[in-house]
């Protein structure tokens, strides 16, 4: 699909720039891969769950079970079924 967009935006420029309307076509086509580049990072990087317990300050917060709120600590005793960590299930 991005080889399909990039020949569809090339044959754009093509045709202003040889119609000799290439100014605004330019900031035009600019804006739109601003837009295209803005989706493709936002769909590549996933959202990055925050880790960080409250009771020891170190990363290691874990689902206790997955679909449920409650997390605990890798790297000490902290528990809390309450706590709801977003993110957290696809860690
Ligand atoms: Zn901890």
């Amino acid at each position: 699909m991005l080889i399909l967009w990039i020949v569809i935006i090339l044959l754009a420029l093509a045709v202003t720039i040889s119609s000799g309307m290439w100014i605004p076509s330019i900031v035009g086509g600019l804006l739109l891969f601003a837009f295209l580049a803005w989706i493709l990072i936002s769909t590549l990087s996933p959202a990055v769950p925050c880790r960080i317990c409250p009771g020891c300050g170190e990363e290691g917060l874990v689902k206790i079970r997955r679909g449920v709120p409650g997390v605990r600590c890798e790297k000490c005793e902290f528990v809390d079924e309450n706590l709801h960590v977003a993110y957290l299930d696809e860690w």
